[in-house]
């Protein structure tokens, strides 16, 4: 595991407060430059297609994961200003520099490998990278939370096929985050104990939302579902983190996470696009013990041939319509015959 420390070209990127919703939008003008679909590199470095194979620069070398900076970070250690510069403009608008870091996660040299198809040995070097990744950026006093994820598929927008996930450490815990952390701290402080450990136990005693389960892991689709197979994976023991969780336990943590993979990709026959995230607590911010650690993954498929877009309601009003059964979508990928 290789790890470059240049995080990036300086740049102005900013970060804005939104007076209304009362959150910060990052506004990141140097990622209008990215690569697009479909184009090759040829600008800067004409003899590759793919700047993570192992013929080009990022990717060369002998590795079996590896982190890089992001070449367009929309938060970087290089924007220019401090951390702690706040500033208003218009005598009104809050603003403060785009500080923060963003890495790209390689999970495989081999240009055509997903995380379904990756070996067990491999995805528990992958979990290896997520834990010290994730005790890295811990260590950065100024950042408060990092969202690990993977966006695939081009109807998702991605721009690199090359199997890879992200990293970006904020100086501020998102909005959504803020809001899950809220209700497991009022839920603890009332019932002493997980608000998720409560959801886990539901779903493990009702049994229909339930996809895959082995001694240390359960993944389901949640009685709430907001997308039709919307599916998250948690340990059945409490962790705040990724990295506390002990390596005991990665061979059923890497067999739940393939085989999750696997049966989304066989549901309707091809690679199935989706939004795949780590939720740690936040850090360095206080006490974080009763947040539960999971995995939170969101395919926008309705049905083979549908999408389910984000529309006027969800986009209006953050409210989302599940236009499916939770329990049906679970047992057609629970039903799913896998090689074993
Ligand atoms: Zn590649
Ligand atoms: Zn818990």
């Amino acid at each position: 595991m290789i790890v470059l420390r240049t995080m990036g070209k300086p740049n102005d990127n900013e970060i804005r407060f939104d007076p209304i919703l009362r959150e910060w939008v990052i506004v990141a003008q140097n990622r209008t430059v990215r690569p697009v679909l479909g184009k090759t590199f040829t600008n800067e470095e004409p003899k590759y297609t793919c700047p993570f194979c192992p013929d080009a620069p990022e990717g060369a070398g002998q590795w079996v994961v590896k982190a890089l900076p992001n070449r367009f970070p929309a938060l970087s250690t290089e924007t220019k200003g401090n951390f702690t510069d706040n500033t208003l403009m218009y005598d009104f608008y809050q603003r403060r520099p785009g500080k923060g870091n963003c890495e790209v996660l390689l999970y495989s040299q081999d240009h055509n490998k997903t995380l379904g198809d990756l070996t067990i040995s491999n995805i528990i070097a992958l979990i290896e990278l997520w834990k010290e990744r994730l005790e890295f950026n811990m260590n950065i006093e100024e950042l408060k939370y990092s969202f690990i994820f993977e966006n695939r598929g081009e109807i998702i927008g991605v721009t690199l096929a090359h199997p890879h996930g992200q990293m970006y450490s904020f100086p501020f815990i998102p909005p959504r985050i803020e809001k899950a952390v809220e209700s497991s701290k009022s839920y603890w402080d009332e019932h002493h104990s997980c608000l998720f450990c409560k959801v886990v136990e539901t779903e493990l005693t009702d049994k229909s939302r339930i996809i895959e389960e082995n001694d240390d892991f359960v993944a389901f689709i949640p009685y709430f579902a907001k997308w039709p197979l919307e599916t998250h994976i948690y340990p059945k023991q409490h962790y705040s983190y990724i990295s506390q969780i002990p390596s005991s336990q990665s061979e059923n943590f890497a067999s739940i996470i393939k085989r999750t993979i696997q049966r989304l990709d066989k549901l309707y026959g091809f690679i199935m696009p989706y939004v795949f995230s780590h939720h740690n607590a936040p850090y360095n911010m206080g006490n974080y013990d009763h947040f539960h650690y999971h995995i939170e993954i969101y395919p926008p498929y309705r049905a083979k041939d549908r999408i389910k877009f984000i529309a006027g309601v969800e986009m209006g009003t953050h409210t989302f319509i599940n236009p499916t059964n939770p329990q049906e979508n679970a047992k057609n990928l629970r039903d799913i015959k896998l090689n074993e």
